[in-house]
């Protein structure tokens, strides 16, 4: 992500009451699955006692009206005995819930949609929950003041929609925590003269009775917060780069300013790829719509959205999220700096490369700040609380870990383990321990230190 307008307000505290003190049903096997995938920063973002392999939306899109129709088909495992289970969606009507094709009973409570089973279903089988639903979707106003999910556009414009943190489930019915990642088909219909743009390939689209349909499948596992559907009245270029589609989607308005640095994305791709490996996608892109009032670009897998023409920092950084977030993904928010700090160094290492400071006189720069600065306000590898996700710290201090690291192993070293991290966890997830083991194990350095002082210390560090 890329915040240009960072607001603080009081934190926001999901409201608990109510969603523990349901009593689970007798039944000869299972309990319910837990409300929330444990996140000590988002408690109940996610769903205990499933991992949904495989997402089927059918949406349609009236822009004028701001309704959304939905049915989502989710193809799940059961990790344990369930008698039932939870999933995460924040406002909309739920009409219908089916599991394995029969009619299930339930409940909404808060962000969640509670699911009973008649029958219980074991630990490692297989079920398909298919829920019919619609309304207006909301957007949901994070801890830090910024808000994501489904967001209309002024006007008839159509809609931004970007899920980070818990945005995914104002408009689908998920997992929502980015322990889970699924393959997804999104279809989407709008009224003739929008195009629906979701992550992946578009398998096909059609126009017929004044409506156009779009196709979309994403084949690599993705987290539910990456998902996109975004609508407007872009202007769509399609082109091949090398053996990759991209599909670019430019609101008019800014295709002025857009297009020039959209033209730079496969020289990013590939500049990025012979530092981090192989792009891990089958599919790139962009979607620019005009409403910067939004203030802030996502990583949306294989196709990132931005609020406004990013410049070529912007393009770089959410670029670089495809291996760092987007491939490789946290399991828990409180190491948002394996995403924010790797996708801020790339941004330096692209100045540098290209007649900018180098990385070295950007540490120092940024070294120089005073105690008082909030670059120090709180240690990247823990920060503590929702509100700071997406801070200063997590991005600046988070790549001048990375600049220490860098000075501390060498070049051949770094590059090395920035490798064999986009390699060993592709499609997977990455902890901050795994980073500082694969560190040390590449290295053969003791770097304990350097990560404590840089990841965990509060306050500035005495020494650059
Ligand atoms: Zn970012």
């Amino acid at each position: 992500m890329t915040n240009r307008l960072f607001l603080t307000a009081a934190a926001t505290v999901f409201a608990v009451a109510g969603l523990l003190g349901a009593a689970a049903p007798a039944t000869p096997v299972g309990t319910k699955g837990a409300a929330g995938a444990g996140d000590p920063l988002l408690p109940l973002s996610g769903d205990g006692g499933l991992h949904v392999r495989h997402y089927a939306l059918q949406l349609a899109y009236q822009p004028k009206t701001q309704h959304l129709d939905g049915s989502a088909v989710l193809s799940a495992t059961a990790t344990q005995d369930l008698s039932g289970f939870d999933l995460d969606l924040s406002g909309l009507d739920v009409h219908r819930v089916t599991v394995d094709g029969q009619v299930v009973a339930f409940d909404r409570a808060g962000p969640k949609l509670e699911i009973t089973l008649d029958r219980p279903v074991t630990d490692g089988s297989d079920f398909t929950v298919a829920v019919d639903y619609g309304g207006t979707p909301h957007p949901v106003v994070d801890a830090d003041g910024t808000s994501d999910g489904w967001t209309a556009l002024p006007g008839d414009q159509g809609a931004f929609v970007a899920g980070e943190p818990q945005g995914a489930m104002t408009w689908f019915p998920c997992d929502g925590h980015p322990t889970d990642k699924s393959t997804y088909d999104v279809t989407v219909t709008v009224p003739q003269g929008y195009t629906a743009v979701s992550n992946g390939v578009l398998r096909t689209q059609h126009t017929a009775a004044g409506r156009s349909t779009f196709r979309w499948h994403e084949s690599a596992p993705m987290a539910a917060y990456l998902a996109t559907a975004s609508v407007g009245r872009f202007d769509v270029r399609e082109y091949w780069s090398r053996r990759l589609p991209v599909y670019t989607a430019v609101d008019p308005a800014e295709k002025a300013d857009a297009d020039g640095v959209l033209d730079q994305l496969p020289a990013v791709i590939s500049w990025e790829s012979s530092l981090f490996g192989p792009y891990p996608f089958d599919s790139a892109g962009a979607i620019v719509v005009h409403d910067k009032a939004i203030g802030y670009a996502l990583e949306t897998q294989t196709r990132p959205l931005y609020d406004e023409a990013p410049d070529l920092d912007t393009l770089v950084h959410e670029t670089a999220h495809q291996w760092f977030g987007d491939s490789v993904t946290i399991t828990q928010w409180k190491d948002i700096w394996l995403n924010e700090g790797f996708a801020t160094y790339a941004e330096w290492m692209w100045d540098a490369a290209h007649g900018g400071a180098s990385p070295h006189a950007r540490l120092a720069q940024l070294y120089a700040r005073p105690a008082t600065d909030q670059l120090w306000s709180y240690p990247p590898g823990d920060p503590g609380q929702l509100a700071r996700l997406f801070g200063v710290p997590s991005y600046a201090r988070g790549a001048m870990a990375l600049q220490e690291l860098r000075e501390a192993v060498g070049d051949q070293a770094f590059f090395g383990i920035l490798k064999r991290w986009t390699a060993e966890h592709r499609y997977g997830h990455g902890t901050t321990a795994q980073f500082a083991a694969l560190s040390a194990s590449v290295s053969g350095k003791n770097l304990d230190p350097l990560f404590a002082t840089w990841l965990y210390s509060a306050g500035k560090p005495t020494k650059m």
